[in-house]
């Protein structure tokens, strides 16, 4: 029996992991719940799964995070925190030798070196959530690093895939939270009709895999169902397919190595899946993944700096005082006005991080 604490069960990740917890109550216990906001859910999802530990975060503290994330009764992290807020956790599982799900991209992109330095430390692990990283995993799962020549992510394109460039300047937050394929939360929803999910997740499986920027691609597939490719050295390449659900990248997440059968699992239908379509990205119409690769490849505190900024322009998206288009612009310009921010330790991305949202705020006047 392994203990799980699901920091963010609240949320789309979160309330999914519990259901496919449920299903497999004799190999997983529910060890501790947090959550920042819908405190009555919280306490229904306690009562249910017997958790002895749940608690809400409040302010935008991490105690509470750090707190379950460390208990000797958990044995895997999901941390299915939206944001920043998530790092201080990740980084004190990993000190504690536990194995992190991490659906927390923005972890990993603000500080990986920090991250590393935790896993060296405390000998934990991290297993992606992300479906397209648990695509990658799953297929170089047991393989030889210099085997892979190079990883292709999919995305899906998002709501405004064919829509012309002038047009989506003045995209609204309704209609950029219209996901064709997949049912997240708003701030990963905007993510992926800004294509700035898509630039996280470059930095992520650069990361993740110890992989160059010049080895990971991105091509639009609109019907979600191819979760990425890994070539070769040899021009072989693998794919992970399945209908879009983030039930098996959770599950695997726990899991891994291992695969366990899962009685929600329905047969895979390549007709009715068909046809699968791949484009290539639409880099005029969607600067903020450019941005964020450049952010990546540029490294020190320029990815904390990106990810800082887009957080605090998605906010002001939603509250409907920025444009769709101001998103890179405002991105853009804090990358260039703290171009020489230092990275360094915990401390400094802070500040890189706190700076990036206060020239958000500045610039665009709110
Ligand atoms: P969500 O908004 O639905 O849920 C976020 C959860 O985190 C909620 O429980 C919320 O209460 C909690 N939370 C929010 N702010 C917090 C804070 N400051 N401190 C502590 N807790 C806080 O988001 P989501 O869609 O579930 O996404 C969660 C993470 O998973 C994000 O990093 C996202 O990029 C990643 N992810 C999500 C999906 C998906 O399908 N939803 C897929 C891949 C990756
Ligand atoms: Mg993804």
């Amino acid at each position: 029996m392994q203990g799980v604490a699901i920091l963010g069960s609240t949320g789309s990740i979160g309330t999914t992991a519990l259901r496919v917890l449920s299903r497999h109550s004799d190999r997983f216990r529910v060890a501790a719940l947090t959550a920042f906001s819908n405190e009555r859910l919280l306490r229904e999802q306690a009562a249910t799964f017997h958790s002895p530990f749940a608690e809400l975060a409040h302010n935008g503290g991490s105690g509470c995070l750090v707190a379950a994330a460390t208990r000797d009764d958990v044995d895997i992290v999901l941390n299915a925190v939206v944001g920043a807020a998530g790092l201080d956790a990740t980084l004190a599982a990993l000190e504690s030798g536990k194995r992190v799900a991490l659906a927390n991209k923005e972890t990993l992109v603000m500080a990986g070196h920090l991250v590393r330095q935790a896993m060296a430390r405390g000998g934990g692990e991290i297993v992606p959530v992300d479906s397209e990283h648990s695509a990658i995993l799953q297929c170089i799962a047991g393989r030889r690093h210099e085997d892979v020549r190079r990883v292709v992510l999919t995305a899906s394109g998002g709501p405004f895939r064919d829509w012309p460039r002038e047009k989506l300047d003045h995209a609204t937050s309704e209609e950029a939270l219209k996901h064709p394929t997949w049912r997240m939360g708003k701030k990963i929803t905007i993510d992926s009709a800004t294509l700035a999910n898509k630039a996280l997740e470059v930095i992520e499986a650069h990361y993740l895999f110890d992989l160059s920027f010049d080895q990971i691609e991105v091509v639009v597939h609109p019907q979600s169902v191819v979760h990425s490719f890994v070539e070769f050295v040899d021009g072989s390449v693998l794919a992970q397919m399945g209908a879009p659900s983030m039930e098996l990248p959770v599950l695997y997440a726990l899991t891994h190595p291992r695969r366990v059968s899962d009685s929600s699992s329905k047969p895979f239908d390549p007709v009715a899946h068909s046809p699968l379509t791949f484009e290539p990205v639409r880099h005029d119409a969607f600067p903020t993944l450019q941005l964020g690769i450049d952010a990546g490849r540029a490294g020190g505190a320029a990815p904390a700096v990106f990810n800082a900024a887009n957080e605090q322009a998605v906010a002001v998206f939603l509250d409907g005082k920025m444009t769709f288009g101001d998103i890179p612009l405002a991105i853009s310009s804090a990358l260039k006005a703290l171009r020489s921010a230092p990275a360094g330790e915990r401390a400094a991305l802070q500040k890189a991080d706190s700076d990036a949202r206060a020239h958000v705020r500045k610039e665009f006047g709110c």
